[in-house]
């Protein structure tokens, strides 16, 4: 409610379809495409050395982005021994996550070109990417001042994903500051350079060394040994189910039972299609769910279910729009489908995609080529979502077929398979939506549209159940979490 949620306006971002604009901005990326970055730690007491490691771009592996210096467990006890909390007042934080917001606005050659380049990601993701961070930076600016009066948890470890580099990595650190914590950001294995650049924008902008310190390193390693340290008092973590699991057991082992734990984790996402929905609206929305970023966004679709009477159709449709998608190097403007994120991600989809045709479930291999690791979209046979073992977090879309009437018992049969992300519904009938939502056990419901993206301040995102604790990012409940829980007074 607007009361309780201050208005404000998100980041302009970048109009894509202007020609002047997209020069520009062509401009403003171009002297990146050859430059190499450095990671490494950054503590309060300085630059930490660490087992260098090339990071080398998912598109072309002749691309050589840059160096990094992983962190160690003692590195990890390090920045948690030298983590202070930010005690200056909220609306001096505010300010400067505000201040960040606009460097970042600044640093967008920069910063698309090495989303590009290090992440894999196509100049429209790229954009979505920045205008998401800076709404988090100045979205949480705003929460630490109508929330000032509540005291901070301490030191909080922000564990994030690669396939929001930027974004996810900036989010969680910006609602730790802006209550006033001590952050540790681990960025994730294969994005570090990204992740090395937030931070340098935001001590730029002012937040303390203690405040922000950067923990390049591997998650077996150095995730591990923060989900160890007795001054760690939360974490803030964004990744896929399994490793949200194995922290949780390790945090009850090691940590305060008070300690904080955020996950917000992987989905077995549904896209349902009735025989009312408009078949070309159904295929276009299928397929910006199921392949944009190559799939590899946790809100992505990564099972089709179509009403039986319309499949056949739907299907083919579907099939051709597969093969209209184009694959190649991010950079350039005319690639729909970027690289996958690392070669044995890559493999791993190709084990997948050959074992369903060996079973006879592969229904359709898109026609695109790529540099790199490319993998060619895929439709999958399946006869429900209770097949699927796993999130496969790639651009493999299962196919299943419902009969008329038989929509609740979809809705149910995911429900049952207990994650909780997202879902997709297309159809004419309003209260079939109407009974979809109140149905469905997931975080976001998207009608009639394609169900990946959520906008800072207007659409929070998360899920429940095997997707995440919630609350959601960018909503009103967020940031609370971050502070210390109240108090309970005693009755004496
Ligand atoms: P991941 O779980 O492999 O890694 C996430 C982070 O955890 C990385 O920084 C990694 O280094 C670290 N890590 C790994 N093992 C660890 C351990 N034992 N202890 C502590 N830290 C450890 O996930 P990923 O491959 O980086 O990201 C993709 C996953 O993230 C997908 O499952 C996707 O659905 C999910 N995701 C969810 C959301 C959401 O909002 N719900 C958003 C983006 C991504």
């Amino acid at each position: 409610p607007a009361e309780i949620f201050a208005p404000r306006r998100n980041s302009r971002g970048w109009e894509l379809n202007d020609v002047g604009e997209l020069a520009a901005l062509d401009k403003a990326r171009a002297p990146w495409r050859k430059a190499t970055w450095t990671a490494r730690a950054v503590l309060t007491d300085g630059l930490a050395e660490g087992d260098a490691r090339k990071v080398i771009s998912p598109s072309d592996p002749s691309d050589i982005v840059g160096t990094v210096h992983e962190g160690d467990a003692g590195t990890a006890a390090r920045a948690a021994g030298l983590a202070e909390i930010w005690d200056a007042p909220p609306s001096e934080r505010a300010a400067a996550l505000r201040r960040a917001a606009d460097l970042y606005e600044e640093a967008h050659g920069e910063v698309f070109a090495l989303l590009s380049r290090e992440a894999g990601k196509t100049l429209p993701d790229a954009v979505a990417e920045l205008r998401e961070a800076v709404d988090f930076l100045r979205c949480y600016a705003d929460e630490a001042e109508r929330l000032s009066g509540d005291a901070p948890r301490g030191v909080i470890a922000a564990i994030s994903p690669w396939n929001f580099p930027l974004a996810i990595f900036t989010g969680q650190i910006a609602a730790a500051l802006a209550a006033g914590n001590a952050v540790i950001a681990k960025p994730a294995d294969p994005t570090p350079l990204i992740g090395a650049l937030g931070v340098r924008l935001m001590h730029r902008a002012g937040v303390p060394r203690s405040a922000l310190q950067f923990l390049p390193g591997r998650g077996r390693v150095v995730g591990e040994a923060l989900t160890e340290c007795s001054r760690v008092a939360g974490l803030a973590f964004t990744g896929s189910t399994g490793t949200a699991l194995a922290i949780h057991r390790r945090m009850a082992e090691h940590l305060d039972p008070h300690a904080l734990l955020v996950a917000e984790t992987g989905g077995l996402n549904a896209m349902i299609v009735d025989s009312t929905a408009l078949p070309e609206q159904a295929v276009r929305d299928a397929i910006a769910s199921a392949f944009q970023s190559a799939g590899q966004r946790c809100s992505a679709a990564r099972i089709l279910y179509v009403q039986e009477d319309v499949a056949e159709d739907l299907l083919k449709m579907l099939k051709g729009a597969m093969d209209e998608l184009s694959g190649g190097d991010p950079w350039d403007r005319a690639t729909d489908l970027g690289p996958i994120i690392t070669e044995t991600a890559c493999k791993h989809f190709e084990d997948y995609a050959r074992r369903a045709e060996a079973e006879g479930r592969l229904i359709h291999r898109a026609s695109s080529t790529g540099s790199g690791n490319h993998f060619a979209p895929v439709l999958i046979r399946v006869a429900g979502i209770a097949d699927m073992a796993e999130e496969v977090f790639g651009p493999v879309l299962h196919v299943a077929t419902f009969p008329a009437g038989g929509l609740d018992a979809v809705v149910d049969a995911v429900n049952a398979r207990g994650f909780g992300l997202t879902m997709g519904l297309h159809s004419r009938i309003e209260a079939v939506a109407r009974r979809v939502e109140a149905r469905a056990r997931v975080g976001n419901l998207y009608v009639n549209r394609n169900q990946i993206g959520a906008i800072v301040g207007s659409q929070p995102f998360g899920g429940e159940g095997l997707s995440g604790t919630g609350p959601k990012a960018g909503g009103p409940a967020y940031l609370p979490r971050f502070h210390a829980p109240e108090r309970v007074q005693s009755a004496e």
